[in-house]
């Protein structure tokens, strides 16, 4: 079996992933039959054909916790800005790579650049703008 919140493979009896520390189960992002990734929802499995009991994933994202705060996002946005942390947390990790990159690549003598990114960003987040409503994986964020 495998982890299906991060996709490493686990023992048959393990109560929970000692690589991500999510209790076994628990996680839609991957199989759990063959620890291939899967979309958030999917009813099956592509690669293996196994059943994934996930068909509700924002309804259960939401019972679980799994949904990310607006409020925590917005914050991190403008007080970690510069190290792109709000983007970390809701799953951009791209855009959080290259924000932390500048900071720490220039010796910080960028640092304002991505704080000022990443100020905007949260501004934004807080404001509930157009493209700033929902984490990486499309679920909602949470007021
Ligand atoms: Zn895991
Ligand atoms: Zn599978």
């Amino acid at each position: 079996m495998f982890c299906k919140n991060c996709g490493a493979q686990l023992n048959e009896n393990a109560a929970f992933c000692v690589t991500c520390g999510a209790a076994a189960g628990q996680g839609a992002g991957y199989c759990h039959n063959c620890g291939n990734a899967v979309a958030p929802g999917a009813a099956v499995c592509l690669k293996c054909g196994a059943a994934l009991n996930s068909a509700v994933p924002n309804a259960a994202a939401g019972v679980n916790g799994a949904a990310k705060s607006k409020i925590a996002a917005g914050l991190l946005g403008i007080f970690l800005g510069a190290f792109g942390v709000h983007n970390f947390y809701l799953g951009y990790t791209g855009k959080a790579v290259a924000q932390l990159l500048i900071s720490v690549l220039s010796c910080f003598t960028l640092a304002i650049v991505s704080e000022i990114w990443g100020l905007v960003e949260g501004i934004l987040i807080l404001t509930g703008s157009a493209n700033y409503t929902t984490d990486a994986k499309g679920v909602p964020l949470q007021q």
